[in-house]
Formats: structure tokens, C-alpha cells, sequence
């Protein structure tokens, strides 16, 4: 027996893509980012369900996710890779068709002179200070840019996610005067920008979290379900104590049922004496130490031992589980273990 079974509801990533897309407005494209394996979902899936949607441009880290990609969608999607043009990079870009996103001077330069017919995006930094040119490198390379005709010109924004940040303003405002006469599509805002408003929309947009049923996007639909085996049950004495280190005593006699996943599947171990699982529209909490391959979580709300506890039901989203670990949805998706069977459910993909 696998360690769990992820079920991926294709439809609801098309209709999240829908959704954001109309939320872009008529006159801004939607693009799709399926890095980090579509979010930890199946990127060959994922990309094929966006693209049966009406996705045609689509975004990765780094050259090798933009192989997995093609292979999945063929000729025609546009393939855009954010680390840009890496040396050992140029082949497969090449042979394949992906557009780097040149971060740097000396990525212009390496591309120019390895590829000079092939498409190339520019990235610029208006303030994450993380990736892209700084608006005086931009300046000085614009005139050499420009007229090679980029596919794309974009950035990033910082603090999307706090829609009363400062931050957002000042990076639009920046963005528009760097890109200002160029002629060249933009694109600033991922899911965050989205939800901004139209100010943040430019000509092209790309989510990424809201497509696969996370913050900010508050109003997508639940896109992952994880139902975890139970492999053992029992009952823990008043006084005893669960797992590792002994973290949790009880202090009456307590139902439990041990579940066959735990950290290696990418059950966050903040998640100890946290989180929860779920059965039949009942909590039950988790009992002490998450280990490495067993979570143990208190069944007492149950009238009987389920099959199986789920992490990511209806009734807890991946956004419910990151607030008990302490971190984001983001980290809770690309998390999921590879242990996992994988069924995708929908017909979109
Ligand atoms: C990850 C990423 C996105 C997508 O962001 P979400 O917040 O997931 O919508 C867009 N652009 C860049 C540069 C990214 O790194």
C-alpha cells in the first residue's frame, strides 16, 4: 500500500485559471506558472489541463522544467524560463524552444552571441532586489534590448500579497517608467498583482498559487485532496504519552489511529501538536511528534476507526494546514512527497 492517495481535481485548476483570467480583464492575456512541478501537482498534467483551458503562455524556474513542459504540451505554447539564460543552458532552449528570461547583462551577452536569432524575455528588479536588471543596468542595455524585439518584459512584485503595501505602487510606477515607449508586452503581477486591480494588469498576467487553490486567491476551488492509510489503532491510557520525545501525555484514556505518511511524504513536522486530520467532517488533532513515515492523531471525535484520515479535504485547505505549520500554501503544495499514488480527477487534462 502507497503511503497515501493525492487526488488533483484538473477542472478546478482550469476553472481557477478561468476565473483569474476573467479577473484580468478583456484587454491582459493570462499566462500560467507551473514551477516546481506545477506546484508539487504533476506538471505534465497541470500544464495540459491550463492549456485545454486557454493558457498559452507558460512560465518555469529553470530550463529542465521548461523540457518537462514542451514534451507535455508540443509545439506551440510559449515556454517562458525566469533564471533566464544559464551557462549549459543554450541547447536545450535552443532545441526545444523555451524563452529565457535575461536577468543580466552577461546573460544578454551569452545569449546574443550563443542563440542571436532565438526569442528572449527581459526580467527587471523594481524592488524584491532578488532577481532581474536594476533599472540602471536596464537603462544603459535598452537601446541594445529593445530593438531585438523581446518577447516579454517583466517583473515582480514584492508585497502582492498586502494589498495596503506601498510597495505595490512604487513598483508599478517604476515598471511603467522603465518600460515606457518600448513597445514590448509587460507583465508585473502574478496571483496577488491579479487582485490588485487593473493598474497591476498590464498586458499579460501570471498566477501561479490562485491556480492551484491558494492565498490570496481566496475564492478558488480546492484543487488537492489527501487521504492518508490508517495502518494502526488503539487506545492511549491516561498518562502515557505519543511519539518521539514524548510531546503529548494524555490525560484520559484516548483513541488514536496512526496514519502511514508523515515528514519524508511532506507532512511539515511544525505540524506536531499542531495540525490535524480529518475524517468524515470531524478534527482530529495530531498527537505529538510528526515522524518520519506516521503521524498518530486523536480519533475520539469518531463513532468508529476510519480507513483513512485526510490532511487536505473540504474541510481544510492547504492554506489551513500552512497557518498550523507556520508557513505558506506554497510550501505546503510543493511539499507533497513523491510516496504518494496520484489520481487526477476532471476531465480538463
Ligand atoms: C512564482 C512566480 C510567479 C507566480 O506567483 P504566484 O504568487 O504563485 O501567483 C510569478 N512570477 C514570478 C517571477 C514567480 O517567481
Amino acid at each position: 500500500m502507497g503511503t497515501g492517495q493525492l487526488t488533483i481535481d484538473l477542472d478546478a485548476i482550469a476553472a481557477n485559471w478561468t476565473a483569474l483570467d476573467a479577473a484580468s480583464g478583456s484587454g491582459t492575456e493570462t499566462g500560467a506558472v507551473v514551477k516546481a512541478n506545477g506546484y508539487g501537482l504533476g506538471a505534465a498534467r497541470v500544464a495540459r489541463a491550463l492549456a485545454h483551458a486557454g493558457a498559452r503562455r507558460f512560465f518555469v524556474a529553470h530550463a529542465e522544467e521548461g523540457a518537462t513542459i514542451r514534451n507535455a504540451l508540443g509545439r506551440g505554447p510559449e515556454i517562458y524560463v525566469f533564471s533566464g539564460h544559464m551557462r549549459g543552458d543554450t541547447d536545450m532552449l535552443n532545441d526545444l524552444d523555451l524563452i529565457p528570461m535575461i536577468n543580466s547583462i552577461d546573460q544578454l551577452t551569452r545569449h546574443i552571441e550563443a542563440l542571436p536569432q532565438a526569442p528572449f524575455g527581459i526580467q527587471l528588479d523594481t524592488g524584491m532586489n532578488r532577481l532581474g536588471m536594476e533599472p540602471g543596468e536596464w537603462m544603459a542595455l535598452r537601446d541594445v534590448a529593445v530593438p531585438r524585439n523581446p518577447r516579454l518584459i517583466m517583473s515582480h512584485l514584492a508585497s502582492a500579497d498586502e494589498p495596503e503595501s506601498p510597495q505595490n505602487r512604487a513598483q508599478a510606477k517604476l515598471f511603467r517608467e522603465l518600460t515606457a515607449g518600448c513597445g514590448i508586452p509587460r507583465s508585473l503581477s502574478a496571483t496577488g498583482g491579479i487582485l490588485l486591480g487593473p493598474d497591476f494588469h498590464f498586458e499579460l498576467t501570471r498566477p501561479g498559487i490562485g491556480l492551484y487553490g491558494g492565498r490570496p486567491f481566496t475564492e478558488a476551488r480546492a484543487v488537492a485532496q489527501l487521504d492518508l492509510p490508517v495502518i494502526q489503532s488503539g487506545t492511549v491510557l491516561a498518562g502515557e504519552t505519543v511519539g518521539y520525545n514524548a510531546t503529548w501525555q494524555a490525560e484520559v484514556d484516548t483513541p488514536t489511529a496512526t496514519v502511514q505518511s508523515g515528514y519524508a511524504d511532506g507532512i511539515l513536522r511544525a505540524l506536531t501538536n499542531k495540525g490535524s486530520l480529518w475524517a468524515d467532517g470531524v478534527e482530529c488533532p495530531i498527537l505529538g511528534r510528526v515522524s518520519m513515515d506516521s503521524v498518530v492523531a486523536d480519533i475520539s471525535g469518531l463513532e468508529r476507526v476510519p480507513h483513512e484520515l485526510s490532511l487536505l479535504c473540504p474541510e481544510q485547505g492547504v492554506d489551513a494546514v500552512a497557518d498550523d505549520a507556520g508557513t505558506i500554501g506554497y510550501e505546503i503544495l510543493t511539499s507533497l512527497g513523491s510516496r504518494y499514488a496520484r489520481r487526477y480527477a476532471g476531465r480538463a487534462g
